[in-house]
């Protein structure tokens, strides 16, 4: 990819290892994560298989259930006051300097697509740390906090999509963080908000019906950053081969292919963030139309 440098006046954070664990207070609010509806299988690959049970009923409470949570905005935690290791230099390192200039990019096209764009803030951590909507834990993948507007990321996820997820190349890693922006664009816009209440109503089952949709729109917007990003000489942030890397990461971390590469049958009820094929269906309609009224992934069938 080719990326100019950020805005060292974005908000963007190095929250260090905050060392917070479960005890985040469990406000989830709906967080939107890559990855989260699968928390208990990836921390299941960590801690063996007797912890998973017990871990898959704390997610749901924690993470799972945040998608059905009454309170719509979670806690009012404010990460940086709650780090405990004090803040660190943000942007430092070259997976955080990387991240940092997508993140850049990505509010220069969605500034020009939406009235009113408030830009989100970035908000690296490391291993365990605290976000507006709870416990951050690296486990959970990148994941967007609507009750404080932030991107929570963990950079060594990037070592992960390469060597678990194979999912290799600079453009894999700018399409996770384009996903989470794509979730703070469904907070402005008021989806996030629509979705929420409409889950209320709702079976688990038809909740998580939402949910995938919610995901596959986020995916959807951020193909169109992708395709409509270019650096400040003009030219396409988009290299030969990214198109073909950032497919492969939503491949890599569909429903489907993480249940059964975690050993278990896809149950497709239990989906919160659709199939690899849905998942890269999606991507690939931002990627290719770059126009976000393409991304309505609720009023057509996925
Ligand atoms: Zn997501």
């Amino acid at each position: 990819m080719r990326l100019d440098d950020y805005d060292p006046g974005d908000d963007i954070r190095d929250l260090g290892r905050g060392g917070g664990g479960f005890g985040g207070g469990g406000g989830g609010g709906g967080m939107g994560g890559l990855l989260i509806g699968l928390l208990p299988m990836l921390l299941g690959r960590k801690m063996g298989c007797g912890t998973i049970l017990i871990l898959g009923v704390l997610a749901f409470l924690f993470f799972g259930g945040g998608m059905n949570m009454l309170s719509g905005g979670g806690g009012t935690a404010d990460p940086a006051a709650d780090s405990r290791s004090g803040a660190n230099v943000a942007c430092d390192t070259q997976a955080e300097r990387f991240a940092c200039n997508v993140f850049g990019s990505t509010h220069q096209v969605w500034g020009e697509l939406i009235n009113g764009y408030r830009k989100p803030t970035l908000n690296f951590f490391t291993d365990a740390n605290r976000s507006g909507c709870g416990a951050a834990q690296s486990a959970m993948g990148p994941f967007y906090c609507p009750a404080d507007q932030g991107v929570y990321l963990d950079t060594a996820f990037f070592r992960e999509l390469e060597q678990r997820f194979g999912a290799a190349g600079d453009a894999a890693q700018a399409y996770v963080i384009a996903h989470e922006v794509g979730h703070h664009i469904q907070t402005i816009t008021g989806i996030s908000d629509q979705v929420r209440s409409a889950q209320q109503r709702a079976s688990q089952a038809e909740g998580n019906a939402y949910q995938v949709r919610m995901e596959l729109q986020a995916d959807c917007y951020a193909g169109v950053w992708a395709a409509r990003a270019r650096t400040a000489a003009g030219q396409p942030v988009m290299e030969a081969g990214d198109m073909e890397e950032a497919m492969r990461a939503a491949n890599a971390i569909g429903d489907d292919t993480l249940m059964r590469s975690a050993g278990q049958r896809p149950v497709p009820e239990s989906f919160t963030h659709g199939t690899s094929e849905q998942r890269m269906t999606w991507l690939r309609r931002g990627l290719q139309s770059g126009d976000p009224r393409q991304c309505n992934a609720f009023d057509t069938a996925i």
